[in-house]
This record gives structure tokens, sequence and C-alpha cells, in this order.
């Protein structure tokens, strides 16, 4: 980690871009200041305190920094090691929240507990009340009609992709399905990882992914693994094993080869489009998103922020600190009420439910865009 670390340069160029910086305009909470927190807590320069645990836990894990550093520092990489170092000082709220939604049986059951609790509270009961709960019975096997096969895929449903967003997942297949691929979606594939990974419990994050590594290893010869939310799968990207055949469903279907084999009903409405941090700066996928909703005739599509922006959900960060996650969302719901679109579309759940919650009651229907292209898909 320290080796990693030392590639900073503190030049500051990163300062500009990071949110967390630009709301407050505190070095601390900077990349660079957070990168020298972590040096100092390795060196046991610094004791570990609340306050170093709160630094390090206010990083939204939006990457921006990385995508503009001239000396490639892994910053994700190090606030994750760095969140382990002060994992001792982690609230229990925090350790119940990953704890649950990372495992779908209990994710399942805060949902439903936390909707019937908190649907009389703002936002976060008004968030709940918005939400699907219910994961789609999928099954394992898809194989499209017909004789024209174009390959096999693997579809990574992730924990709280399954348990807030069925219908994407079922979006998704049909697209695949249309485009001619066979999908496998394995039963006994769990969480990626990515929450206990930026929670700093590294050592189940590599659990869960040896153990998706084998799922996938055992469904036969597949072309890709798709993942669904950009959350997962900036997680998921990271790591060479599943990370070699890992691909974002958009960038997927945007390839010219599948996106020539889809065609769309007209469509005239006026679709805003949030592009997740993870989806824009470590997937490099939203032109990919855009290029695909461009095929549907009709849809006036505008992007949902500046790019560059962040909308503050940051994984769990919309639950833990809502008061940053409000600030920085602010840009987004006026941009809403603006231009009161007809469909929000975001591959993140975590963004278009914290967006949600925070937009004024109006007729916009919130989705992943691969759901709204499965609503106007011509199936044959
Ligand atoms: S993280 Fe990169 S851009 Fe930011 S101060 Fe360090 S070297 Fe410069
Ligand atoms: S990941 Fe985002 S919030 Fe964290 S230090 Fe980098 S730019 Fe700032």
């Amino acid at each position: 980690m320290l080796s990693e670390a030392a590639r900073c340069v503190k030049c500051g160029l990163c300062l500009a871009v990071c949110p967390t910086y630009r709301l407050g305009a505190s070095e601390t909470r900077s990349p660079r200041g957070r990168i020298a927190l972590v040096q100092a807590l390795s060196r046991r320069q610094l004791a570990v305190d609340d306050y170093c645990y709160e630094v390090l836990g206010s990083c939204l894990m939006c990457r921006r920094c990385e995508a503009v550093c001239p000396s490639e520092v892994p910053v994700g990489q190090l606030m994750d090691g760095g969140r382990e170092l002060v994992r001792s000082r982690q609230g229990w709220k925090e350790r119940l929240l990953i704890a649950m939604l990372s495992r779908r049986f209990w994710g399942r059951l805060l949902a439903r507990t936390g909707r019937a609790v908190l649907s009389a509270s703002a936002p976060k009961g008004k968030m709940l009340a918005q939400a699907r709960f219910e994961a789609p019975a999928l099954d394992e096997m898809h194989c499209p009609g017909g004789s024209d096969v174009l390959g096999r895929v693997g579809l990574f449903t992730g924990c709280t992709g399954s348990l807030f967003d069925g219908a994407a997942l079922e979006g998704a297949i049909a697209l695949l399905l249309q485009a001619g691929y066979a999908v496998r979606v394995p039963r006994n594939q769990v969480c990626c990882g990515a929450l206990d990974a930026h929670g700093g419990n590294a050592a189940r994050a590599a659990r869960l992914l040896s153990a998706n590594q084998a799922v996938f290893a055992s469904a036969g010869e597949l072309e890709a693994v798709l993942s669904i939310a950009s959350g997962c799968g900036a997680h998921l990207a990271g790591y060479p094993a599943l990370g070699k055949k890992h691909r974002d469903i958009c960038t997927f279907l945007a390839q010219e080869q599948v996106i020539s084999r889809l065609r769309f009903r007209p469509l005239e409405k006026r679709a805003l489009v949030h592009l997740p941090c993870t989806l824009e700066n470590v997937l490099h996928g939203a032109e990919a998103v855009l290029r695909l909703l461009r095929r549907i005739p009709g849809l006036q599509i505008e992007e949902a922020g500046k790019r560059g922006d962040c909308c503050g959900a940051g994984g769990t960060a919309f639950l833990l600190r809502p008061a940053m996650a409000d600030s920085l969302r602010q840009p987004f719901v006026q941009r809403l009420g603006a231009l009161a679109p007809d469909y929000v579309l975001s591959s993140n759940v975590s963004c278009r439910l914290h967006l949600q919650a925070g937009a004024d009651a109006g007729a916009a229907s919130y989705m992943h865009p691969v759901t709204l292209l499965a609503r106007q898909l011509i199936r044959s």
C-alpha cells in the first residue's frame, strides 16, 4: 500500500474534481489529504481515531481523482486499504447495513422492515417506499429462439441489483436473447464484495470474489460476464480473474455486432440520463449508454448533470452521510425540476434511489437504461 501511496506527488491536480473537497475546500478531505492520512496510519505515525475514520469514510469512491491523476495513483484501492486500518472505529449501523445488504435473505428482510418502519419519514422512507424489492425468479439458463446463436454470456445479478432492480435484470436478458446470446444466470453467485471492500473488510471481500470466480468458472464457456449495476461492475473490473471476462451490460450491448441486431419502437418522450461516477471513471461506459438510448426513435435525451459532478450517493454514503449526500445532489434536483423529464435513467441503483428521494413528486419514471430499452424492444 505504501508503494502505491508514494506515487502521489501531491501535485493537487485532483482537487478540482473531488466532490468532497469541493464541498468545504478542506485539504484533509481531498484525495491527496486522504492519501497522506493513509501513509501516516500505515507507518503508525498517527493513532486510529474517529476523525481518521470519518475522513476516509467520507470518500465517495467516485474515483474522479484517478481519472485526472498524472501518476495513476490507485486512490480507490488506497481508500479500501485505509478503511481496513481504521475499521475498529466503524459504527454498528454501517456494519449492520453492509452485512444485511450483501446477503440476499437479510437484504430482503431489511428492505421490508425498513419500508414498514420508515414509510412515514422522508427522505429514507420515501426512498424505500419507491423501491422495488422483489427479486425476479430468474431461470439459470436462457436460450435465444432460432438457430442463429451469437454466443454465450453469464449474468452477474449483484445483491442490491437483485434486491432493487429486478426489472433491469429481466430487461438485460430480453435484450441479450433478442441479440442472439444465450444467457447463464448461476443461482449460487454471491455479492460482488464491493460493500465489504469499501467498508474495510478485505478478507470477506476476497472470499466473495473467490466464490464468484468458482461459480462462473463452472458455468461453462462464457464470452463475457455482464454486470448491471455500475457500482458492482467497477469493483469486479478491478480483479483480473473475473475482470478479464467482465463487461458492463451497456458497453456489451453497444458493440456494433450486438446493437445492429436490436430494433426499438419509437417513444416521443424526454429522458434525463444520469451517468454514475463508477460508469464514467472506471468502466468508461457513458458513451455506450447514450449510444444505446439514441437507438430509440423519438426519444429526447439530456444528461442529468454536468459531466464530472457526483450526485452524492456514493455506495452507502446517501444512507450514512445524508447531509453531505444531499448537498451534492442539489444541482441534480434543480435540473430535474427545471426539465421535468418523463424518465430518469441511471445505471447505478443507489444513485437512482438517491435522486428519486430528492426530487419533487412528478410524473418521471426512474429506471436503469436497459429497462427502458427492453420496454421499447421489438421482439421477434
Ligand atoms: S492523487 Fe494524483 S493528482 Fe492527486 S495529488 Fe496525488 S499525484 Fe497529484
Ligand atoms: S474517490 Fe472521489 S471522493 Fe474519494 S478522494 Fe477521489 S475524487 Fe474525492
